[in-house]
């Protein structure tokens, strides 16, 4: 074996990993070696955690101030009947813990503002955005232009999912902004009055994982300036490519 930073027992829990030719032994040092953000530990966050920690990502801060609700169990996997009113980060650090202890986790059991963003974001490889709210999501997006820190953005309601990948460590590559400006009446749909199908979540939680994981990495063609968009009822996936807008108020030059 190559030198590497990774230890016997590292390179055992990876090998699944490690032997794709793409992955390789480099990619699993750098993803070792990344720090991951993920706000939201619900239905997204869920799997997008749960995939990250098995891959041996080094740090994960897993950010969410809310508490396990027994309504949110039908799709929010990392959290259990017994941990029913325990705040989300704590009780995803337990699950990713379980499953992982070779990996560092950092809970934080708050709801992040403009500036707790703006100190977060910079000490991250990646950010997932999990959340649920148009608001949210500016305001990581503002922070993650702010910064060049890449984000993978999912969002997921009824039977409708969506994942694309903001990256503005190319200046020409389009933001969350561009494709979804701010606008003050915009219908916000929830899962708690909608509803939402479990394995919905789930699927658009893997491929942020996934997407994530290729960053790190550095192999494979991340979703960039492209919109994947799943319809579970039908489980029709399209893809719709979409451009910077030079007027952004974001990301303009
Ligand atoms: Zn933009």
């Amino acid at each position: 074996m190559a030198d590497t930073s990774l230890d016997d027992a590292q390179l055992m829990r990876y090998a699944r990993h490690i032997l794709l030719d793409e992955f390789g032994i480099e990619a699993q040092e750098r993803i070792s070696s990344a720090r991951v953000l993920i706000i939201g530990a619900g239905g997204l966050g869920s799997p997008a955690a749960y995939y990250l920690a098995a891959a041996g990502v080094g740090q994960i801060t897993l950010v969410d101030n809310d508490e396990v609700d027994l309504s949110n169990l039908q799709r929010q996997i990392l959290h259990n009947s017994e941990r029913v009113g325990v705040n989300k980060a704590l009780s995803g650090q337990q699950t990713l813990h379980a499953l992982n202890p070779l990996i560092h986790i950092v809970p934080l059991p708050d709801r992040l503002d403009e500036a707790a963003l703006h100190q977060l974001v910079p000490q991250h490889d990646v950010v997932l955005d999990c959340t649920d709210n148009f608001a949210t999501r500016h305001a990581i997006n503002r922070a993650a232009v702010a910064h060049r820190v890449p984000v993978v953005s999912g969002a997921g309601i009824r039977f409708s999912g969506q994942i694309s990948v903001y990256d503005l460590r190319d200046p020409n590559a389009p933001c969350y902004h561009c494709l979804f400006p701010e606008a003050d009446d915009v219908q916000e749909l929830r899962c708690a009055t909608t509803g939402v199908l479990g394995p919905l979540v789930g699927m658009v939680g893997c491929v942020q994982a996934a997407e994530a994981l290729k960053l790190l990495g550095g192999f494979g063609e991340p979703l960039v300036g492209r919109l994947l968009s799943v319809d579970a009822l039908t489980m029709q996936w399209h893809t719709v490519r979409f451009r910077k807008d030079p007027e952004c108020l974001v990301c303009k030059q």
